[in-house]
């Protein structure tokens, strides 16, 4: 089999299975915009790849009602997925496999997002680039990230045929992890501020579902704004020692109340691990953080 054959396989597979268990959301009345746009583009349009390379992560050909996604960059996903299942003990078969076409499924329903996210064509990047500079492109990608993580997370409910809504938590929580291996191992990171940001504060989000998952959320220091869909960007802190996030929500605000500074270097060593291995180390630092905010219970000494 081809790259191009495997990619081609897996952008069909994921396809389908997006349509399908959104498909069954919309029938629920669970599934509202963008999401439903994302089901409506699905039945119009027909997934594809091409072996070509290039910058913007697919191609939207309306005249023949395709979506081209690049064999290379679907290759990069299923390598890195791979890697990371690898790094957290999973042998493989099936867990390992599926959590690999989680990936693609994250990746596509992103880029899928971008389309009712009004910038359907690499050229309008530019202008969003251009007009508002830095944080134009992160915003989006950041709300295209986090509601991909909870539309897969909800696929993957409809692949296990449970309702339990604890697991659809966990599933979402493991979701944004992926995203975040998406955002910062396939594309690179390095040297772009904003782009860490936007990876970490996919971390951060991680974290703060699986808090609430096991009761040790400390609502009361977070944004009474902050649901666990609201997407977050963390400040840069190469610039501030206060961990503090901006949610990105219906009416946007701080994610935490106090404005504390960091004791030591635990901010450096959350942001300067973004897109570096291993992944467990950039949990084990967010998570130390969280706790010192009081946004998280911190572990019982044993
Ligand atoms: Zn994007």
């Amino acid at each position: 089999m081809t790259d191009e054959d495997l990619a081609l396989a897996e952008v069909a597979r994921a396809g389908a299975e997006i349509r399908t268990y959104l498909g069954r959301m919309a029938i629920r009345e669970q599934l509202a915009y963008p999401l439903m746009a994302i089901c409506t583009l699905l039945d119009r349009v027909r997934l594809c790849v091409t072996k070509e390379k290039g910058d913007n992560a697919f191609i939207l050909n309306e005249q023949e009602g395709t979506i081209a996604f690049r064999a290379r960059t679907i290759k990069r996903i299923l390598q890195e997925s791979d890697r990371l299942a690898g790094e957290f003990g999973y042998e493989p078969g099936y867990d390992r496999l599926r959590l690999m076409q989680m990936s693609i499924n994250l990746f596509i329903v992103h880029e899928l997002l971008h389309i009712s996210q009004n910038f359907p064509h690499f050229a309008s990047v530019e202008h969003i680039k251009n007009g508002l500079p830095v944080y134009g492109l992160p915003i989006l990608d950041i709300a295209a990230d986090t509601l991909s993580a909870w539309a897969c997370a909800n696929v993957e409910m409809g692949v296990m045929e449970s309702d339990d809504q604890t697991t659809l938590l966990r599933w979402y929580s493991n979701a944004l992890i992926l995203a975040y291996v998406i955002g910062s191992f396939v594309f690179s990171i390095e040297n772009s501020p904003p782009k860490k940001q936007r990876a970490l504060s996919l971390v951060i989000s991680a974290l703060l579902v699986q808090a609430l998952t096991e009761g040790t959320l400390l609502r009361d220091a977070l944004y009474e704004g902050w649901t666990e869909l609201s997407p977050i960007l963390i400040l840069n802190f190469d610039q501030t020692n206060v961990f503090n996030a901006i949610v990105i929500d219906r009416t946007p605000g701080m994610l935490l109340r106090s404005y504390q500074e960091i004791p030591g270097n635990e901010l450096d060593l959350f942001w300067n691990s973004a897109g570096k291995s291993p992944l467990f180390d950039t949990m084990e630092f967010g998570a130390r953080i969280l706790v010192s905010v009081g946004a998280v219970k911190g572990a019982k000494a044993t």
